[in-house]
């Protein structure tokens, strides 16, 4: 059992650090409260035992200060409504009297949301006596925002050392988050394939290095596999191509090959004259693409070699999707690959996705519940496979 299982919240208040960082429309309306859904477990379980709950989370990119736009008073009613026969209250500051107050008159099964962190720029710049004031707001911290663990702001990092080592824990999110994501680092089953798509190799190549000390396979694809293309002598029309990595693409190549790891490149390629979806498009060799061309898609010969690579993996890690998937034309690929995951974790696979845009093309395409994990933090689950400490971990760790 863990820490946060094993605790008992009874007359305690927790300080929750959630990441409430959803989408609002111009009606300040959210148009996706995935965010809120996922802290649903922590809170109820502190709210079962009889604990009060104090949620604080960043919205937006405020500059100035307190702007309304980016205020959490606009949740107050959603997280109501997720939280049935809960009273929720609201702070409309984060810190001092308002915040004290209202924490301090918090009953028993009740939940506190205080107003944006950020409206503070001493958040963001993990300032140590603003981390101090928020933490007098709670016995115990929770820190359940794995969105932002790779960030040591004072909320999500600097706070933690304010409590002592049996009052800070992970919530039931990012212990699921941590738990995934060391599972595929740390006790892959072998054949081990990364799966590493998305449109440029430089957001890519700390990841894909660290993952040559530990897959079996990588599977490369989506904008970035031109670069790799054309460094191999290629000819990739007007693909996209990132000329300043092709050196970084060929040493990627020769480490891969030193120590015996499978690079797996798109042989063909659905290549249309123009970037839409009304463009003309054929299938071509990746490595023969005519002039005024470009990759968009990987073609049908290489979803099956992917998909074949995929079948006889024990480990998945997803990350980046295989062509321009939010374009009908160009999504064969990536829902072939997601077809082929889901297969796999049906055989008896650990699959993980994570990374903003192969998550959203799992949920388009109605895989998410047919993987065995689909990660919530996209910059925070990149920089963890990098093999970068993450400040939000590494604090309550600590
Ligand atoms: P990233 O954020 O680096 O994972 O990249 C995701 C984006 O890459 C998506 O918006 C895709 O549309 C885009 N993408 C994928 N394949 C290609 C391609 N062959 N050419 C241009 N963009 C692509």
């Amino acid at each position: 059992m863990s820490a946060f299982s094993n605790h008992n919240f009874a007359g305690e208040k927790a300080l929750i650090r959630v990441d409430f960082n959803v989408p609002l429309n111009d009606k300040l309306e959210i148009t996706d409260d995935t965010r809120m859904r996922a802290a649903l477990p922590t809170i109820r379980k502190i709210l079962a035992d009889g604990g009060r709950v104090i949620l604080m989370s960043h919205l937006g990119r405020p500059k100035d200060g307190p702007t309304d736009k980016y205020s959490l008073r606009h949740l107050v009613k959603h997280l109501g409504e997720l939280l049935p026969g809960v009273k929720v209250h609201f702070a409309d500051d984060c810190i001092g009297e308002k915040a004290s107050t209202a924490a301090n008159a918090l009953g028993a099964g009740e939940v506190l949301l205080l107003e944006n962190l950020r409206f503070y720029k001493e958040e963001e710049k993990g300032d140590r006596s603003f981390a101090e004031k928020l933490a007098t707001l709670g016995d115990v911290y929770v820190n359940d925002a794995f969105g932002t663990a790779h960030r040591a702001h004072a909320s999500t990092a600097v706070i933690a050392a304010f409590f002592p080592k049996s009052k800070r824990m992970f919530g039931l999110l990012m212990e699921g988050e941590v738990a995934s994501a060391e599972k595929v680092l740390h006790e892959a089953a072998k054949p081990f394939t990364a799966i590493i798509g998305g449109a440029k190799v430089s957001d890519k190549i700390l990841i894909i290095e660290n993952l040559l000390e530990k897959a079996t396979d990588i599977i490369i694809g989506g904008g970035m596999a031109y670069t790799f293309m054309k460094a191999q002598g290629g000819k990739i029309g007007k693909s996209l191509c990132e000329e300043d990595r092709l050196e970084t693409a060929n040493e990627l190549l020769k480490k891969a090959a030193a120590k015996g790891v499978n690079i797996h490149l798109p042989s063909d390629s659905i290549v249309a004259d123009n970037f839409s979806n009304d463009a003309n498009i054929s299938t071509a060799p990746s490595n023969a693409i005519p002039d005024g061309w470009m990759g968009l898609d990987i073609g049908p010969l290489a979803a099956e070699e992917f998909a074949n690579v995929l079948k006889r993996s024990k480990t998945i890690l997803w990350n980046g999707p295989m062509g321009v998937f939010e374009m009908p034309k160009f999504q064969h690929g990536t829902r072939r690959v997601a077809e082929a995951v889901a297969e796999a974790t049906a055989a008896g696979a650990f699959s993980l996705v994570g990374g903003g845009d192969s998550v959203a093309a799992v949920n388009q395409f109605g895989f998410a519940d047919k993987v065995s994990y689909v990660s919530t933090g996209g910059g925070a689950m990149l920089e963890y496979f990098e093999g970068k400490e993450l400040p939000g971990i590494a604090a309550v760790k600590a």
